[in-house]
């Protein structure tokens, strides 16, 4: 099987248009999402719809949750928030629908989706250092876990004597007796000093996995965002990828 992973679109149509014809172009045919289609970005609606229409798989994300009320949004930042309460009143009924029907986690093959950690997804925790992967490879059975959440791509792997460490390759080879857990970045608000959208492609025929970068119109996704009187912060932090 070979499969595009998606996550964290946040409602960046531009973002997410150009990563899905780069997956078309490299005729990947199937998609899996993590979540957070909507959530700081101006077009929730027609994200969510993308995402699901081209989608063989998706999670529920923090913000998806958020905006139907399934999350409180109690312990998100005041800008993160004051986004979710612009994105509920943008919210088609169709669209919220949608949201509703998502499970936390699913299952293909050997690998295990989920939008933040494996353990306990519904805490929506954040896997930062490498003590915090490192615990979580107890808690699935699958060789490899794609997660989304942090909004920065990287891979942890886990041999069969415990050890585990960074994969610092990209493509990298899945090698046998080792277990990934690996983080896809995010395709509409990138935090890691790069502001190109980021997807991975998981190859399970050659045994592969590659992070892709790509360009979008960013000043495009900014001026949206500026228009529909979200936080100014948010247009700025496009740019800056961070
Ligand atoms: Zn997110």
């Amino acid at each position: 099987m070979k499969a595009a992973i998606i996550s964290d679109v946040h409602a960046n149509l531009e973002a997410l248009l150009v990563v899905l014809k780069d997956i078309k172009k490299r005729r990947l045919k199937s998609i899996f999402c993590l979540g957070d289609m909507v959530g700081y970005g101006a077009n929730p609606n027609e994200c969510i719809d993308l995402c699901l229409k081209e989608s063989k798989l998706t999670v529920a994300g923090n913000h998806d949750w958020a905006a139907i009320d399934k999350t409180d949004i109690a312990s998100f930042n005041p800008v993160a928030a004051e986004a979710i309460k612009w994105t509920k009143e943008k919210l088609s009924s169709d669209g919220a629908k949608k949201l509703k029907g998502l499970e936390l986690a699913q299952q293909v093959d050997n690998l295990l989706l989920v939008h933040a950690t494996p353990l306990n997804p519904m805490k929506w925790g954040y896997l930062l250092s490498l003590e915090d992967f490192e615990k979580e490879f107890n808690h699935f059975d699958q060789k490899i876990c794609f997660i989304g959440h942090s909004h920065v791509p990287v891979a942890v792997y886990q041999d069969d004597n415990g050890y585990c460490d960074l994969v610092r390759d990209n493509p990298f080879p899945i090698v046998a007796k080792r277990r990934y857990i690996v983080n896809v970045g995010s395709v509409g608000q990138p935090r890691d000093m790069d502001p190109r959208a980021s997807y991975a492609i998981y190859d399970g025929n050659n045994n592969s996995i590659e992070i892709i970068r790509l360009d979008y119109n960013v000043p495009l996704a900014q001026q949206k965002i500026l228009v529909e009187g979200l936080p100014e912060v948010l247009a700025d932090r496009l740019l800056a990828g961070r």
